[in-house]
């Protein structure tokens, strides 16, 4: 049987959203912000398994009670210094655990991303489950985009067609997902690119604007009124 299996990396500082506390715990309409992309996944069935890495130095998530994710909940506190090492080592453990095969579809994504909902998780599992690759939520640019030089001032204007912004989550096979991120060039900032590296082409699934990463202190206020949006649907 194959699993889908959510991996949150939550091993990170968040030192641009300038608080002390890590920006997945900071809170978001009364919860840690992470409990509401794990919320999307405990409700969505097909989801067997939940595994959050956290940094090995990690004193905040014991803070709270995850007793409601239980039943599928996994903690790993393998974290590494980038994401894409948080990522590696937390598959690794699953590997060496055998919680998971190499079939087992993952879907990798950011606990920075709060207003991840049902329909999308759903969305993303309908459109890749067949799939050779595997691929990602992702939204087509909407701005024009302009290129810096030096001082600041716009060198030129680059062609926004056929320019997607990528989210998560991203969905691939264990056993390519790894080995991707195992021979990956240094520096990468999402899964997709280190499949990418390896010469597929992950297929772009439509996510939407709510499903937003929280990056700025001015993100949290935006964050809360999506929170407030989806409780309402
Ligand atoms: O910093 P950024 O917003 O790009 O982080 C994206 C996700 O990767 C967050 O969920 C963050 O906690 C995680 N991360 C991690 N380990 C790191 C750095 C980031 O798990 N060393």
């Amino acid at each position: 049987m194959t699993n889908f299996v959510a991996l949150i990396p939550a091993a990170g500082s968040g030192s641009r959203i300038g608080e002390a506390a890590p920006k997945q715990y900071l809170s978001l309409a009364g919860k840690p912000m992470i409990y509401h992309a794990m919320n999307a996944f405990h409700l969505t069935p097909r989801i067997t398994r939940i595994c959050v890495v956290l940094a090995p130095e990690d004193d905040h998530w014991d803070r709270y009670d995850w007793s409601r994710f239980n039943d599928k909940l996994m903690i790993l506190r393998c974290g590494g210094a980038t994401r894409a090492e948080s990522v590696t080592n937390g598959l690794q453990s699953l590997r060496a655990s055998r919680e998971i095969q190499d079939q087992d579809w993952i879907l990798v994504h950011d606990a920075a991303r709060p207003g991840l909902s049902i329909a999308l998780v759903e969305r993303l599992l309908d459109q890749l489950v067949e799939d050779d690759v595997g691929g990602l939520l992702a939204t087509p640019l909407a701005d024009t985009l302009k290129r810096a030089n030096r001082d600041h001032r716009v060198a030129c204007t680059e062609s926004r067609e056929a320019l997607w912004q990528a989210q998560t989550p991203q969905m691939f096979r264990a056993g390519m997902l790894l080995k991707a991120l195992q021979t990956a060039p240094v520096g990468i900032t999402d899964d997709a690119s280190a499949i990418e590296a390896m010469g597929y082409s992950p297929k772009l699934v439509m996510g939407n604007a709510y499903n937003f990463k929280v990056t700025y202190p001015q993100d949290m206020a935006l964050a809360a009124l999506v929170l407030q949006e989806k409780n309402k649907i």
